[in-house]
């Protein structure tokens, strides 16, 4: 999952980054709203955070210009605590959600989660594939019980087909949301993780659709 931090105040900036790539996304961040609006335009991000007060374009009117354009990806504001009037109009403008300075980043980490699960159609934290179990919470998967010990990268990719289990994704796909923009993009890469996978998940759970991409499959689909 990749993730969009529009922040200026650069130490809140530096530590939503940080906090978010320990969690296991992949993110990118802005520190003026012109850059964020570009980003947030041209690529194609899972969440975003954005902040409201930013120098060069301010946060709701760039919520505005990418609604306008379509853009569907979850949004939550960052707004000061007693400007309840921001969060009226961050909401009205096409926000998912907010969150208040100063705040906890572990309750940001749980509004990002909700955020994710919600825009894939799913309502608890936890993601099943016939035996096979991932929970968002504690970013642990098992199998028929079993946990499975999986590193950072494996975990991204299994949780992005996870969260998108009812159809085929692609490679580019695959590349676009589990990288931020700096990372050399080979698309090799994928199939090596995804061979990784296979090694440590017992049954043929993630299926080759040939020229199309991977989906995840249970023994019941298959039968
Ligand atoms: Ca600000």
């Amino acid at each position: 999952m990749r993730v969009l931090v529009v922040e200026d105040e650069p130490d809140l900036n530096r530590q939503l980054v940080k906090a978010l790539g320990d969690a296991g996304y992949a993110v990118d961040s802005a520190k003026d709203g012109e850059d964020g609006y570009f980003l947030g335009d041209t690529e194609p991000y899972d969440v975003v955070i954005l902040d409201l007060g930013l120098p060069k374009m301010d946060g709701l009117s760039i919520l505005e210009q990418w609604r306008r354009a379509e853009k569907k990806f979850p949004v939550i504001i960052l707004t000061a605590r007693d400007r309840w009037s921001d969060k009226v109009a961050g909401m009205d403008a096409g926000a998912d959600d907010y969150l208040a300075k100063p705040f906890h980043m572990e309750e940001l980490l749980a509004r990002v989660r909700a955020q994710l699960r919600r825009s894939a159609g799913h309502a608890k934290a936890e993601f099943d594939c016939g035996k096979l179990r991932l929970d968002t919470k504690t970013a642990r998967v098992s199998y028929d019980g079993q946990a499975i010990k999986l590193t950072s990268h494996e975990y991204r990719l299994l949780a992005y087909l996870m969260h998108h289990r009812e159809r085929v994704v692609s490679r580019t796909e695959l590349v676009e949301h589990l990288y931020d923009q700096d990372f050399d993009r080979d698309s090799n890469t994928i199939e090596v993780f995804i061979g990784r996978l296979r090694k440590k998940i017992p049954g043929e759970v993630i299926t080759t659709v040939r020229g199309l991409g991977y989906r995840l499959s249970t023994e019941a689909d298959a039968a």
